[in-house]
């Protein structure tokens, strides 16, 4: 089995790294709290007028490199790997990619270690991507193939609106994977 861990709000805590780094940029806004997170964007939960405030913190220097993980994710991809799945990684690198793509990498280098860099894919569209299933908290998947991949939402407040749908955390990952 071919399992595509997406990375951002599925293995690196994109939300909690967000609100550190906003906090030391912007001390007098508080940012928004898990529970007031509604749109899978980010920047579409905050006023238009902070727009840019948004876009330049998750685009500085380090941002990416030091999203904390999501709780129980590293012990859960070497569950899976002890499982014999084939762990790969799948994530788009944001548009603005000059920090972000390279982070990344040296995010699973030190988290996962230098040779699981080698099941890293960058791409802006997972429908090209094959495997069994993919597991990402982007509520919606679209691009220009079917997929062969399952889509397994990660389990975020702002996809929650969506009904009918396979979920999981690092918590009941073996119940809904295995
Ligand atoms: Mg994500």
């Amino acid at each position: 089995m071919i399992v595509l861990l997406d990375q951002d709000n599925v293995l690196a805590d994109f939300e909690e790294g967000f609100r550190v780094a906003w906090r030391e940029r912007f001390p007098e806004i508080p940012p928004l709290g898990p529970q007031q997170r509604k749109s899978f964007s980010l920047k579409l939960d905050y006023p238009p007028e902070q727009h840019e405030m948004v876009q330049s913190t998750y685009c500085s220097r380090g941002f990416f490199r030091n999203l904390p993980p999501v709780l129980g994710a590293l012990e859960g991809v070497r569950g899976l790997i002890d499982a014999g799945v084939e762990v790969f990684i799948c994530t788009a690198p944001l548009r603005h990619f000059e920090h972000c793509v390279l982070e990344k990498f040296e995010w699973v280098e030190q988290h996962l270690g230098r040779r699981f860099c080698e099941r890293m894919i960058l791409s802006r569209d997972k429908t090209l991507v094959d495997g069994d299933v993919l597991v990402d908290d982007n509520p919606r998947i679209h691009g220009v193939r079917t997929p062969r991949w399952r889509h397994v939402v990660y389990d975020q407040p702002f996809n929650r609106q969506l009904n009918g749908v396979s979920r999981m955390t690092w918590e009941n990952w073996r119940e809904v994977l295995l």
